[in-house]
C-alpha cells in the first residue's frame, strides 16, 4: 500500500536484533524527523561502509588494509589475543597489559541465534596458527579473551579443542570479570587484573594440555 514505507521497514529489519516491530517503530520515528537529519543518517551509513573496513590480518577495525597494531613492528607476534568484537581490542589496549597482536572473531558461537563456527573468523585463526604471522613468527601463546558468557566460554572451548595445534599454550582471561559481563564494558582496572591473571586452558576431551 505504501511501497516506500514497506521497503524501508523490510531493509531496517535485516539489521541484527531488529524484528519487524522495531523496524516499524524506527521507520515511523524517521518519518517524524526532519528530512535533513534523515539525510545525515543515510550519509553516515554510506560513509561508514566506504571508509571503514576490517583489518585483513586480525579482523579489527581500520581505515587501511592492515590496522596499526598489525603494522606495529614492536608488537609481540608470538602472542595472539582472540576476542569477539573489534571493541574488545580497544578495551584491552586501554589496559596496556597485552603487547601481542589480536584476532577478532566477529562474534561468538550461539546455536540459538544460528551462529555456527563457519560464521566466525575461525578458518583465518586456524591458518594463522599453522603458518604464524605472515609465515614469520610462530604463535606460542593464544590468549582467549572471549566474553565470560555461555557463548564466549563455548567459543573458547571450541577453539581449544578443535583449532589449536599441539604445542601452542592456550590461556583464558581470568574470571575477575563477572560471569555474563562483556569485556568491552568492564572497568579498566578489573580488565587489567583479568589479563594479568590469565590462566592456562586445558582441552575438555581428546586433546591433551600443553604440559600434559
Ligand atoms: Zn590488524
Amino acid at each position: 500500500m505504501f511501497p516506500a514505507l514497506e521497503n524501508a521497514i523490510a531493509l531496517i529489519s535485516t539489521l541484527p536484533g531488529i524484528g519487524n516491530r522495531s523496524a516499524t517503530r524506527i521507520a515511523f520515528q524517521l518519518l517524524r524527523s526532519d528530512e535533513r537529519s534523515v539525510q545525515e543518517l543515510a550519509e553516515a551509513l554510506v560513509d561508514l561502509r566506504r571508509r571503514m573496513r576490517f583489518c585483513s590480518e586480525c579482523g579489527g577495525l581500520c581505515e587501511a588494509d592492515v590496522c596499526e597494531i598489525c603494522e606495529d613492528t614492536n608488537r609481540d607476534r608470538s602472542a595472539v589475543c582472540v576476542v569477539e568484537d573489534p571493541g574488545d581490542v580497544f578495551a584491552i589496549e586501554r589496559t596496556r597489559e597485552f603487547r601481542g597482536v589480536y584476532h577478532v572473531l566477529l562474534g561468538a558461537l550461539s546455536p540459538l541465534d544460528g551462529i555456527g563456527p563457519e560464521d566466525l573468523r575461525l578458518g583465518e585463526l586456524s591458518r594463522r596458527l599453522v603458518s604464524g604471522h605472515l609465515g614469520q613468527t610462530p604463535i606460542v601463546e593464544l590468549f582467549i579473551a572471549t566474553n565470560p558468557t555461555l557463548e564466549g566460554d563455548a567459543t573458547a572451548s571450541y577453539i581449544m579443542d578443535r583449532i589449536v595445534p599441539e604445542g601452542v599454550r592456550v590461556t583464558r582471561i581470568s574470571h575477575g570479570i563477572p560471569t555474563g559481563a562483556a569485556i568491552e564494558y568492564a572497568d579498566q582496572s578489573t580488565l587489567a587484573r583479568s589479563i594479568r591473571a590469565r590462566t592456562e586452558m586445558h582441552g575438555s576431551a581428546g586433546r591433551r594440555g600443553f604440559d600434559g
